[in-house]
């Protein structure tokens, strides 16, 4: 016989394919002895054999549910429909992974005409008991039988009118009588049904309803959206009922084991004394902070901290706890792995490590991509924010900073999206059915709700800025219009979000990228630990090597000095140069530019602080620098005092038909070796007086690009180094430095060896290596490899990810060639393809020093060297 039912005792974690997180997580808590309501799980298997099955429990799950039901009666010495002590339940999905709120929950299961009157005798307080069942006809009318949730509502809105009532709990015993029976009617006008007054037939059709809940069309597009599978099911579990609406030294409450916004160490969360279930993260009542507990119940909150405390240790993760206290009695109703910010997610993990629950390999393990990328969330411009006035403040919910355009639905969010507009969505509070317009929102705002409220977790979840709990602000969704006194927010108002302060303002504050997080240096400091291979970054200016710095680089692998010529006095200097016609001429300019080149490299070289600076000497693709056509060449004679018939004439000489293999790198350096000369000297020179002014230990790095030939490269290096021994020897100064070169042509990777007699260091160049041996053009690959990539020709674009079989092959003839020769070579690679997850996987397994890529991708690229060198030594 198919086992379709487990009790919590007899389950454990792991076993939540089968179980469901919830009902996994609640059978360990069993297990560990803690206080759970007793209970049994209906597996996500009888939840697929349900929906497969033309939505019909068999016969054989109802007798094991009737079974589980038995014994929980005997544990709990209650019975279904019993006249003395009657059995509650409560009913509620789980899936294996988390969907807050997407499906369905049934609670005070049980109760009846006859059950509700023994509870208002046991409890001595039937307005508890009335209130109770009307609970459960309005979730069972709800989510069983699909009546519409806004007509009970209605029911006792209309009712709070008639008596001159403001609050739900001013309704007396008598009012919620009335309710109830006004609920029975509602059934049968709407339905024409009876609610059923049996318990175990109330029991298999909320499993029912549960199970077809998974399929319900906001949990289908969180799957979507969270890319969960379908394929999975939902479990259900049964709980005996814990009240937390018994009175004063009742309440529920829900609780992180830390700050899932920042990640501080510590309880935090929220509680309602005298309050039942879902009022907590619904959002209805303005809960109060858990740390208020240990005033209003001490005893329970000092149990509550040590199981807290227990419960992080026992899963290595920051936990998110339901807890209810009946009566003064604490019940722990679930418990799961807390959703976090992306910065939070780091600092819990740094600080799980440095309490020793966890160990380093796990620390670098469990981060991932994109809780790097997150935690480098934008934030507002500080100079101008502080000149802002917010208009409204709520709580700082999900942070970042966001800028957008007011929308009061998920439609219209949507469809503003769809328009192009950047989306703040602004609502009373959300729902489950909001999810589609929360996703595509830049930041959502609720006027209600606290830190646990749907529009906060889910937001959080996202990584997307959120503001909830807006007190001054009222929504009114129908006009689509929000007010905060006598300002509007309406339609399209554009609105910007501090989700880190829980401010917002009026209008657009302009967003600023991040610059430095402390978690990050700890963990570059680990992560270092680990690799043999360092990352730098492909910088020139100030500010990219300033970010580069901030997010880990060990120096830079990469200046590309062409770059510093792109800005208009420059570029018209540089084409002075290529379009001189004699060496006095060059020299002339080159004298200039030196003084120019020499304040460049000393910015850089403060910037990047005294660690390693590899500039690349100039590699020129001449077409970005010659005049496209007829009328630039006139506006350059002009600026130059030349005639139009001279610089047309030299640009027509130079012009290549194929310029990226054409006169590039190293070809300049051939032709004419005072432009190297005089970089090299700028490079030296600016080196010098950094390191005398800062006190830093400097060695240049002068890098050759595209060579093809040890003789070419002998020769080029020889011109620089005699600028460079020039310059030293007249100043009588002493200073190291290397001189290396780019590999970025396959025939280079052949003759490695013989190049390497003359380097101190090679650099892979994968863009152009990947070009030559591929055969296909830089500039001009997308379209062919587009199609390709739709043909499934290639798996992955090779100028993203190292084509392994081609390209890799080369660079392992090099690094063999050149390491045989000299085993000292320092060795990285610089190419835009480096630092991509895929090919770390590779380019790990090779001898090399570093990797160079963008400063953004520093820390994911740092932290993929470190979980593969963790693998290969797991091996
Ligand atoms: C390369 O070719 O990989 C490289 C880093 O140089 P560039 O992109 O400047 O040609
Ligand atoms: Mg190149």
């Amino acid at each position: 016989m198919k086992r379709w039912v487990y009790l919590f005792s007899e389950g454990s974690k792991e076993q939540r394919g089968l179980l469901g997180g919830k009902g996994a997580n609640l059978a360990e808590m069993t297990k560990l002895g803690l206080p759970v309501p007793t209970g049994f799980t209906v597996t996500t298997e009888a939840c697929l054999d349900y929906l497969a099955h033309h939505n019909q429990l068999n016969a054989e799950m109802k007798q094991q549910v009737a079974q589980a039901v038995a014994t929980l009666a005997e544990k709990t010495g209650k019975t279904f429909g019993d006249h003395k002590n009657p059995l509650l339940v409560s009913v509620r999905s789980g899936s294996k992974f988390s969907m807050p709120g997407m499906m369905d929950t049934v609670l005070n299961l049980g109760l009846n005409d006859e059950t509700v009157e023994v509870l208002a005798k046991n409890s001595q307080n039937p307005r508890f008991a009335y209130d109770c069942y009307r609970r459960l006809l309005q979730m069972f009318g709800d989510v069983v039988l699909g009546i519409d949730n806004s007509k009970f509502e209605a029911r006792i809105t209309a009712l709070k009118k008639a008596a001159g009532l403001k609050y739900d709990n001013e309704l007396t015993a008598d009012h919620w009588k009335r309710i109830v029976s006004e609920y029975k009617e509602l059934y049968v006008k709407t339905i024409h049904r009876e609610f059923p007054q049996d318990p175990i037939d109330q029991l298999y059709l909320a499993i029912e309803a549960v199970f077809g809940s998974w399929n319900n069309q906001r949990a289908k597009t969180y799957r979507r959206i969270h890319n969960i599978s379908d394929d999975l099911g939902t479990a259900v579990n049964i709980q005996e009922m814990v009240f937390g609406n018994f009175g004063e030294t009742s309440g529920t409450g829900v609780v992180f084991t830390r700050n899932p916004s920042t990640g501080e160490a510590g309880l935090f969360g929220e509680y309602l004394i005298n309050a039942q279930g879902e009022d907590v993260v619904a959002g209805v009542r303005t809960p109060k902070p858990i740390k208020v507990l240990a005033e209003d119940l001490p005893d329970q909150y000092a149990q509550l901290k040590a199981i807290c405390e227990k419960l992080e240790r026992h899963y290595r993760d920051m936990q998110d706890i339901e807890f209810t206290i009946e009566r003064g009695k604490l019940f722990i109703l679930q418990t799961r792995n807390g959703k976090r910010t992306a910065k939070a997610t780091l600092k819990i993990l740094l600080d799980l490590y440095s309490e020793q629950i966890i160990d380093e390999e796990e620390l670098v393990n469990r981060i991932e991509a994109k809780d790097l990328e997150a935690s480098l969330h934008p934030s507002f411009d500080e100079k101008i924010l502080a000149k802002r006035v917010p208009f409204l403040t709520g709580l700082a919910a999900s942070p970042g900073a966001a800028v957008g355009a007011a929308y009061f639905s998920a439609e219209a969010a949507t469809e503003a999206k769809a328009r192009g507009e950047h989306v703040i969505l602004v609502r009373e509070e959300t729902s489950p059915e909001d999810i589609e317009g929360i996703a595509v929102s830049e930041a959502v705002v609720t006027s209600r709700g606290g830190m646990t409220s749907h529009a906060a977790v889910v937001a959080r979840g996202m990584g997307i800025c959120s503001v909830v709990g807006c007190e001054a602000l009222t929504v009114v969704n129908e006009e689509k219009i929000g007010t905060v006194g006598k300002e509007k927010i309406e339609e399209g108002t554009i609105l910007s979000v501090d989700g880190s302060t829980g401010k917002i303002y009026f209008g657009e504050i302009p967003l600023e990228e991040v610059t430095s997080t402390v978690a990050l240096d700890e963990l570059h400091a680990i992560w270092d630990r680990h690799s043999q291979i360092k990352v730098r970054a492909n910088a020139e200016t100030p500010k990219d090597i300033a970010m580069g710095m901030t997010l880990g680089a060990t120096g830079i692998g990469l200046a590309r000095t062409e770059h510093m010529f792109f800005e208009k006095t420059r570029l018209l200097q540089f084409r002075q140069l290529i379009l001189a016609d004699t060496l006095a001429e060059r020299l002339q300019v080159l004298k200039e530019l030196k003084k120019v080149q020499k304040q460049d490299f000393k910015f850089m070289y403060q910037a990047a602080a005294g660690k390693a600076t590899t500039v690349r000497l100039l590699d020129p693709p001449l077409h970005e620098f010659l005049p496209k056509n007829d009328s630039e060449c006139r506006e350059v004679a002009k600026e130059l005092g030349k005639t139009f018939n001279e610089v047309k004439r030299k640009t027509d000489n130079l012009a290549e038909t194929n310029p990226m293999l054409g006169f590039r790198g190293l070809r300049l350096g051939v032709a004419y070796p005072e432009i190297y000369q005089m970089q090299a000297e700028a490079i030296v020179e600016a080196a010098v007086e950094v390191a005398q002014a800062e006190n830093y230990v400097i060695t240049p790095e002068i890098m050759i690009p595209f060579t093809i030939d040890a003789n070419e490269f002998a020769r080029v290096r020889g011109a620089v180094e005699e600028a460079v021994q020039t310059y030293l020897t007249k100043n009588e100064l002493i200073l190291n430095y290397q001189i290396g070169t780019m590999i970025e042509i396959p025939r280079a990777c052949f003759v490695a060896g013989e190049i390497a007699q003359h380097a101190d260091f090679f650099s892979f160049g994968t863009n152009d290596l990947t070009q030559m041996v591929l055969g296909l053009s830089r500039d001009d690959s997308p379209r062919i490899v587009n199609q390709y990539l739709d043909a499934g020709i290639f798996a992955d674009d090779p100028f993203q990810v190292i084509d392994e079989a081609g390209v890799g092959a080369m660079m392992k003839i090099a690094i063999k060639n050149g390491r045989k020769v000299n085993p000292a070579l320092k060795i990285g690679v610089c190419g835009e393809a480096a630092a991509h997850p895929k090919s770390i996987a590779f380019l790990s397994q090779l001898d090399i020093n570093y990797i160079s890529c963008s400063p953004f991708r520093i820390p994911q690229a740092q932290m993929t060297l470190a979980k593969a060198a963790l693998a290969t030594s797991a091996k």
